[in-house]
């Protein structure tokens, strides 16, 4: 695209409950302060004094309740304002939300179901607004001092840490404008595909030991029992796709799922769940501010997911490259393709493939540009059941000399030589 015009600094006078959306371009710097009045930006308030930098990329709303005066510095590749946003809505479901914690809080001691706040699931088809929903949600909450836990079983956009996973961070303050939610402390389990049609029993069995893994801390935790969780989850919401929202709202236990823009879609959850006690099926409209992505856009978008794990949101980390031998790993891939062949079956017998087989990989060549997590596994039978300590880059595969030679995040010796193979690539000068 060509060099973007300079703009010089402008102020925007947003009238009570409307905002104004920013696209910021991939390459320019783009800055915002609030001069008067009150904003928020998905939840969190924008600090009264002072500029904040928008990171590259980003596609923000900054929303006023009362009325505000903001100002943008910099070259952005959108911006306008609206007065029709379903921001009310929001909220109104958010102070729902927030009575059944004070009640889940109130019957604490007593018996486990009542003392468990809201499990709120928000599906709908990929750019409704879901990721975006979810963080208003938790920021709200959070601001009122509930530590809620996202959930995100969004594998190809997934916002806690890089895709392939699904994750789970408790958020104890509104959500950083800059820096996102709190990478520190993730629960993270590793499917290692962008797509679960690849594997969805892997995918249904890493859901199952991420919602036990919960259950367990929810149990000894009533603070966050009473503050619950918001699950966020992919855009596919149809066959397979539908047939995984299902499973989710069962493993997570979830009682309020939240429909964004889609009649059908809430017709037939509302159906499906219709025999089970207590789960709301709520339908809400979709903002007009969402911006539409295209495959190719988040094909590049999980690049930069990618990219920002080592390197850090405004490329202000600079990742450790290590070198390994191949005798001081394993590399082990979740779930086989393949079949054992019939002539190697007892007669009669059918071939069973287990879907949540694991492998053992070779070290090859193929495996440069990808990459591979870090299970927290003691033994590989563990590897399913285990969440990741973090995430390397293969950089360079000496067959030769049996080294691979990978970046970290952080620099010394990888916290356990079991690591998990998958399909998720990037490449330098992406
Ligand atoms: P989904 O999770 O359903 O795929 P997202 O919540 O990620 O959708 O929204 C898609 C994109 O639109 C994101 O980049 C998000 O920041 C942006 N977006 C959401 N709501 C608004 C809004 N009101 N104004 C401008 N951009 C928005």
């Amino acid at each position: 695209p060509a060099p973007a015009a300079v703009q010089p600094p402008r102020q925007f006078k947003l009238d009570p409950q409307s905002e104004l959306r920013v696209e910021v371009l991939p390459d320019a710097t783009l800055r915002v302060r609030l001069v008067s009045g009150t904003a928020e930006i998905f939840g969190t308030e924008l600090p009264p004094e002072g500029w904040l930098t928008i990171p590259p990329r980003s596609k923000i709303a900054i929303f006023t309740w009362h009325g505000a005066t903001v100002e943008l510095d910099g070259v952005s590749e959108s911006e306008y304002t609206s007065d029709e946003t379903p921001m009310v809505i929001y909220v109104n479901t958010h102070a729902i939300l927030d009575a059944r914690r004070a009640r889940a809080r109130a019957a604490q001691g007593g018996d486990l179901e009542a003392s468990q706040g809201p499990r709120v699931i928000v599906v709908g088809p990929t750019d409704s607004g879901k990721s975006t929903l979810c963080k208003m949600l938790l920021s709200w909450a959070a601001k009122l001092g509930w530590k809620p836990t996202y959930v995100d079983l969004d594998i190809g956009q997934g916002s806690i840490t890089i895709p392939g996973c699904i994750s789970a961070t408790p958020i104890e303050k509104p959500i950083d404008i800059v820096d996102g939610i709190p990478l520190e402390m993730p629960l993270a389990y590793f499917y290692g595909h962008p797509n679960p049609s690849i594997n969805p029993d892997v995918y249904k069995a890493l859901m199952r030991e991420l919602a036990q893994t919960l259950e367990t801390q929810f149990s000894g935790n009533a603070e966050s029992r009473a503050a619950g969780m918001v699950i966020n989850t992919m855009g596919w919401v149809e066959g397979l796709g539908y047939e995984l929202l299902l499973n989710a709202i069962d493993i997570f236990k979830a009682n309020v799922v939240l429909v964004l823009g889609q009649e059908k879609l809430w017709k037939m959850l509302k159906d499906a769940v219709q025999s089970k006690p207590n789960i709301d099926v709520v339908k809400l409209h979709k903002s007009e501010g969402v911006v539409l992505r295209n495959s190719k856009y988040r094909q590049k978008t999980r690049s930069f997911r990618i990219k920002e794990y080592f390197y850090g949101i405004a490329n202000d980390l600079a990742p450790h490259s290590n070198v390994v031998n191949f005798s001081d790993v394993s590399v082990f891939r979740i779930g086989s393709g393949h079949q054992a062949p019939r002539s190697a079956l007892p007669i009669g017998a059918e071939p069973v493939a287990d879907p949540t087989r694991l492998v053992a990989v070779n070290i090859s060549t193929d495996m440069v540009h990808t990459v591979l997590a870090v299970s927290y596994a003691k033994e590989p039978d563990e590897i399913i059941s285990s969440n990741v300590a973090g995430f390397i880059h293969v950089t360079d595969v000496d067959i030769q000399r049996k080294k691979l030679t990978y970046i970290a995040p952080c620099p010394g010796d990888l916290p356990s030589r079991l690591l998990i193979a998958s399909s998720l690539t990037w490449y330098e000068q992406a």
